[in-house]
């Protein structure tokens, strides 16, 4: 979908300023995860909070905006559902497999997802300003680690002492920045055509081919009347237009609306400098699959329950942030293994490839193997009450 530019121009883009509690930078799935769980603390200690994003709410969507479908539904944003799809596929030049999953995906639309979860952010306070970076500390000011920070935007300086950045793949408020191709990130390009709605496409398709990708995979997601057709290279160097163009040829559907965006398939350090780091920003986009939206909500949650601790009181920032680092660094065994197998898999000679797509059909298997992957982010965790155990004193974050 062309987005409608909706973002303030000009005279509107009145200066701001302000002491929050809480900025929360990014106002995609991560940073409105966050948002959305301060506005569950309880009321006494229902904190300031400022979203900053360069677009308005939902404006502009940079992902095939597939994601399992129970995780959509404990978001409460079901009602963005586009297509339901019981099925996924895996093609490669020498055959394929399809499976029946023990759960579905769910495509869905960026824009109503993103105001379904800002409708759930209680009194929080959005404005479009373009996040620049930290204001340089104050000679003789206190630490990043105890003191207020102060974020830069086009439009003016805030500052709080509890600051997120969900501000996507570039990580805005690091320093230095990642700078594409030179930095572990994959790339995607998708095309988004009308097509007729049928019955029949009723699966996430994805395809290993070389001729469409040399190191990476593609994917055609249905979503109602249209179909998210697209490719992603893990290698960065490598352009993606010739085989999305090539894939919607062969699916005899019109390469029109292009959309692609960079995504990390490296875990970073989720804590920097007295930053929460949650969604692409962390790397928390999980390589393989390069599926970041479950897991930008489910760090969005983990960052906005510690951040809860912080405000009533039962643990300071210096914790939380430690707390948090070590959730996400908890995870790098499993992310770890992803990785090894985005460099395996394209290097498997196709029969290979196919053989071990055939090897998972049985129905038990497909039922182990797909209940593992969504275990890792599992949509138990948005439920989850926060849990009451003080945390541990902090090392360094
Ligand atoms: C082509 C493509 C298809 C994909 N398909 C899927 C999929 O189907 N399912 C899935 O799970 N994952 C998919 N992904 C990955 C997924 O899109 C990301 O992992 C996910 O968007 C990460 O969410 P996030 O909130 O961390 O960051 P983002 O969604 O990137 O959001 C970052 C936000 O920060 C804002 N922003 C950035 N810089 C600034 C700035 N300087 N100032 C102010 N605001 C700023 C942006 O406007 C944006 O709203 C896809 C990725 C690509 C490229």
């Amino acid at each position: 979908m062309s987005p409608v530019r909706a973002t303030k121009r000009g005279a509107e883009r009145t200066p701001l300023s302000g002491r929050f509690d809480v900025i929360v930078c990014g106002a995609s799935f991560a940073g409105l995860a966050v948002a959305r769980e301060l506005a569950r603390t309880p009321l006494a200690t229902r904190p300031s909070v400022l979203v900053l994003d360069r677009y308005e709410i939902g404006e502009r969507a940079t992902s095939a905006c597939a994601a399992p479908t129970p995780w959509l539904e404990a978001m409460g944003v079901s009602a963005s559902i586009r297509s339901e799809l019981p099925y996924m596929s895996f093609t490669t030049p020498r055959g394929g497999a399809r499976y029946r999953l023990p759960w579905s995906w769910s495509s869905f639309d960026y824009s109503e997802l993103c105001q379904g979860l800002w409708a759930q952010c209680g009194d929080a306070r959005f404005e479009t300003a373009k996040v620049e970076g930290r204001a340089p500390a104050t000679p003789g000011g206190r630490t990043a680690l105890d003191g207020e920070l102060t974020i830069r935007t086009d439009r003016g300086d805030v500052s709080a002492s509890l600051v997120v950045d969900a501000l996507g793949w570039r990580r805005v408020l690091s320093d230095p920045h990642y700078q594409p191709p030179e930095a572990p990130l994959s790339r995607g390009l998708e095309v988004h055509p009308h097509v007729p709605e049928s019955p029949d496409f009723d699966a996430l398709e994805c395809w290993v081919d070389r001729s469409l990708v040399r190191r990476g995979y593609a994917w055609r997601v249905p979503a109602a009347g249209e179909a998210r057709i697209g490719v992603g290279s893990y290698d960065p160097h490598q352009h993606v237009k010739e085989g999305t163009r090539e894939l919607a040829s062969r699916l005899d559907a019109d390469a029109v609306r292009y959309q692609g965006n960079w995504f990390p398939h490296r875990l970073r350090p989720a804590t920097e400098d007295g930053v929460f780091f949650a969604g692409d920003s962390a790397g928390h986009c999980l390589p393989l699959s390069g599926e970041g939206i479950r897991t930008a909500f489910a760090f969005g949650i983990a960052v906005g329950r510690e951040l809860g601790k912080v405000l009533d009181g039962s643990q300071s920032r210096a914790q939380a942030l430690a707390a948090y680092h070590a959730q996400s660094a908890a995870q790098a065994r499993f992310y770890g293994r992803l990785l090894k197998l985005q460099r395996l898999i394209p290097a498997l000679p196709p029969r290979v490839l196919a053989l071990a797509f055939k090897a998972v059909s049985p129905q038990p298997v497909v039922d182990r193997a797909f209940g593992w992957y969504l275990d890792q982010a599992h949509p138990r965790l948005a439920a989850a009450p926060p849990p009451a155990a003080r945390s541990p004193a902090p090392s360094a974050a």
